[in-house]
């Protein structure tokens, strides 16, 4: 097994109070540099409203209205800082850096507004927080641009930052994901990924923690493994392999470009990965990050997450797992949610699995 690349960690804090890390490898200079900014207000107000008849949370967050939207490059916040540009950022240059979210959408002080008591509303659902995960200092570079050894430092920091958000006794589950792309309204050019830690578990990773449970209860199997074994068996949907990773397109795949990548070792979240399992995901993620962008010759706008296990309580049957969603199913076309997916919750698919992924290996770049 080889031993990772060592990560220095070194916590700060914003003008605000608003913590920062960077996360270097241990020759990168020593991060000590104060923000001097004194202009910063802070609007951190945000509540849930339980919605009854649907069963879900809906988190209300109306400071996010005027969060920086497509700022020209020169007034970037996630550029480092210059002697005329203060950005959140205070360091000359950076690795990888995380803060908390100049415009939250949770933070400690959330809470349910009290009128969402009764209606079956669940007690004690309060807290969380939303950080920004910057993966180089590099303005123009996107995820795929990356070199393997950066790519692998963003994924210790994801793994360190599920460690230290899944010690807050309020949060109970952990998004790690990163919107990509003008066309599906990412308002920040900037390569970065963020960090959702909720007071409760989704109504996505609800269904799939379900789905296994009673999965298990009729087979005695484990769903996300034979759905492993039997897309490995098949081959016809997988888009790339290795040891310890497969990426496919799941046989009921919604999006035009929709892929699953799993750790073929069952792991409830990222935590529990180990260093070959580290070292080996970041060549498979890139691989696959520059197929999307390879298929019609531009950038895929996507959605990429990491669906992890409950922090707290029954993780049994738990299986991490990142999906991306590539929306362009034409060189100039892009698949956006109608009525049908929208208010019928059913989805349209425009692309067969098996033509995607095909699609998706004859691009790999080998
Ligand atoms: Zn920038």
């Amino acid at each position: 097994m080889d031993a990772l690349p060592q990560v220095r960690r070194t916590d700060g804090q914003l003008a605000d109070g608003r913590a920062i890390t960077y996360y270097d490898r241990p020759d990168a200079p020593v991060r000590s540099a104060t923000d001097l900014r004194t202009d910063l207000s802070v609007a951190t107000s945000s509540e849930l409203r339980w919605d009854a008849l649907v069963g879900e949370w809906v988190v209300v967050a109306g400071h996010r209205q005027e969060r920086t939207y497509h700022p020209r490059a020169s007034a970037c916040p996630l550029c480092p800082s210059t002697s005329d540009q203060w950005t959140e950022i205070p360091e000359r240059d950076y690795q990888v850096a995380v803060f908390e979210n100049r415009f939250p959408a949770l933070t400690a002080t959330t809470s349910a507004v009290p009128s969402a008591a009764g209606f079956d509303a669940p007690d004690g659902i309060a807290g969380g927080r939303c950080e920004v995960v910057c993966y180089s200092d590099r303005h123009d570079a996107s995820a795929a641009d990356l070199d393997p050894d950066r790519m692998t430092l963003v994924l210790q920091t994801w793994i360190d930052r599920t460690e230290v958000l899944r010690r807050d006794p309020h949060v109970q589950s952990i998004l790690v994901f990163e919107n990509r792309g003008r066309e599906i309204g990412v308002t920040l050019d900037h390569p970065h990924g963020q960090i959702y830690a909720y007071p409760f578990v989704g109504p996505r990773d609800r269904a799939i923690a379900e789905r296994v449970r009673t999965y298990r209860e009729r087979h005695g199997r484990d769903l996300h493994a034979d759905l492993i074994a039997a897309e490995v068996r098949s081959g016809e949907r997988v888009v790339v392999a290795d040891p310890h990773w497969v990426a496919f397109v799941p046989f009921a795949a919604r999006w035009p470009f929709h892929v699953r990548i799993y750790p073929l070792r069952p792991v409830a979240d990222l935590t529990e990965l180990q260093p070959d399992e580290i070292s080996s995901f970041a060549p498979l993620y890139l691989s696959v990050l520059r197929a999307l962008d390879a298929v019609f010759g531009r950038s895929m706008p996507l959605i990429a997450a990491w669906h992890q296990g409950a922090t707290h309580g029954d993780r049994t049957g738990s299986h991490a797992f990142m999906e991306i969603s590539g929306w362009r199913r034409g060189p100039d076309r892009l698949k956006y949610l109608a009525g049908s997916e929208s208010a019928g919750g059913v989805w349209i698919s425009d692309v067969p699995a098996e033509r995607s992924a095909a699609m998706l290996r004859e691009a790999l770049i080998t």
